[in-house]
């Protein structure tokens, strides 16, 4: 993966790739999810369930119809979609569905910025939409990630249309 992404957040960048042993399947809808540290988990479930948010790995439920978001390693403890502070914008019905957590910069806005404004590239949305400034993945965004991917994603579907 390269760091030249743009951001400031990914400067010490770890790799993503998974193994079948980091999957985890979701304990609801048996789909497989991404892990997700703890500290994730803990930033983004709302004020009332921090407490049970227990010292383990969690992984987050991928599938945009399962109302689950983050489930536990021994599957004991989940939360759903109505449990975290954020719309999860993989998840069916986000309202907003954000690109950036950090900046609050929705998947719409970069399209926009792509549609409207001549944006062709990463740098040129960034620029326009201010997206990736001040990046707190690790706690804003429900991956836990760099959110480039996404916006990459985005553009990619607003130049083909
Ligand atoms: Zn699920």
């Amino acid at each position: 993966m390269s760091n030249n992404t743009g951001c400031s957040c990914c400067g010490d960048i770890v790799d993503l790739t998974m193994t079948t042993e980091d999957m985890n399947k979701c304990p609801i809808c048996n789909q497989e999810g991404k892990k997700v540290k703890n500290i994730t988990v803990k930033h983004l479930v709302k004020e009332e369930y921090v407490e049970s948010v227990e010292t383990m790995n969690y992984s987050i439920c991928m599938n945009e119809d399962c109302d689950t978001v983050y489930f536990s390693e021994n599957k004991g403890i989940q939360f759903s979609k109505e449990q975290v502070k954020v719309p999860i914008w993989f998840k069916k019905d986000a309202d907003p569905r954000y690109a950036c957590y950090c900046s609050e910069v929705t998947i719409n806005q970069v399209k926009e910025a792509v549609r409207d404004k001549g944006a062709r590239k990463m740098k040129d949305v960034l620029a326009i939409t201010g997206a990736m400034k001040n990046s707190k993945c690790e706690i804003k965004n429900p991956l836990g990630v760099c959110c480039h991917e996404t916006i990459q994603t985005a553009i990619d579907e607003a130049l083909a249309e």
